[in-house]
């Protein structure tokens, strides 16, 4: 079974992202950058698959800017075999992810594509439903367990209140949460071993989509900054701050 697993390139959890002084967008000129933490759930799962003998190769694919191809030698190094860049330049939404993701799809027949669930970005957790929309496959979001047994996937999805369990028939588009496993460290030796494995560069137009965004920003703005604390003198005071001014007890 061949799996694909989309990765994408986003601003590292710990940047502390700060927005333009036009409101235009956030700044993300000299941050580091690293892959979407969901992807490298989903890289480490598809890995797991791999090691089980259930999976007999792992493609990981990146769509943006030619720096993807860090975040796919990352995906290499985790254990990914070989990498997908469908490089432009062009502002990449989820629509126009989900129709190169399908190009690929539809190039490369996997049996299953792992995404992660969202991109801490955008946080769009779209990506995902669009591509098995546009496929017509079976989708199983919010994977907290995956186990594949045949031609189906035994899917555990945290929702609110506990755990669903679902069984979908293959291929699928399987999108990870947080609990699904931790990824593993990437060794050094394995970031050399990922230098020498083959990654492939695509182009929207050679895939025949037009990745043009649909959709503009209006603006972006910086929450609103959070009011000071202030110290009580004893519980009694804390009970009459609760019951009389924030009124929650
Ligand atoms: P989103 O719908 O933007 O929240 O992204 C959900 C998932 O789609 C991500 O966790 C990735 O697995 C995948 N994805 C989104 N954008 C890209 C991209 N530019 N390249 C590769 N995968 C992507």
């Amino acid at each position: 079974m061949k799996v694909l697993v989309p990765v994408k390139r986003v601003v590292d959890y710990n940047v502390k992202v700060r927005v333009k002084s036009d409101q235009s967008d956030v700044d993300i000129a000299n941050v580091k950058m690293s892959m979407n933490p969901f992807d490298e759930i989903a890289v480490e799962e598809a890995i797991r698959l791999k090691e089980k003998g259930t999976a007999t190769e792992v493609v990981a694919v990146s769509c943006g800017v030619a720096q993807c191809q860090d975040t796919l030698r990352t995906a290499l190094a985790i254990g990914a075999d070989r990498g997908v860049l469908v490089q432009t330049d062009v502002e990449l939404q989820p629509l126009a992810v989900a129709k190169l993701l399908k190009a690929v799809v539809d190039k490369e027949a996997p049996q299953l594509v792992l995404l992660g669930k969202q991109a801490i970005d955008d946080d769009a957790n779209q990506t995902g439903q669009a591509l098995a929309a546009l496929l017509g496959w079976s989708q199983a979001t919010f994977a907290s367990k995956v186990e594949i047994d045949g031609e189906r996937a035994i899917v555990t999805r945290e929702v609110d209140g506990g755990l669903e369990t679902v069984s979908v028939k293959l291929p699928a588009i399987i999108t990870t949460d947080l609990r699904l496993n931790e990824p593993r460290f990437v060794t050094l030796p394995n970031i050399m071993k990922a230098k020498k494995k083959p990654l492939e560069t695509l182009t929207p137009d050679a895939l025949g989509v037009d990745p043009t965004p649909r959709l503009k920003t209006l603006k972006v703005s910086e929450p609103a900054p959070r009011k000071a604390g202030i110290k009580v003198s004893d519980v009694a005071a804390l009970v009459d701050k609760l019951k009389n001014e924030a009124k929650v007890v």
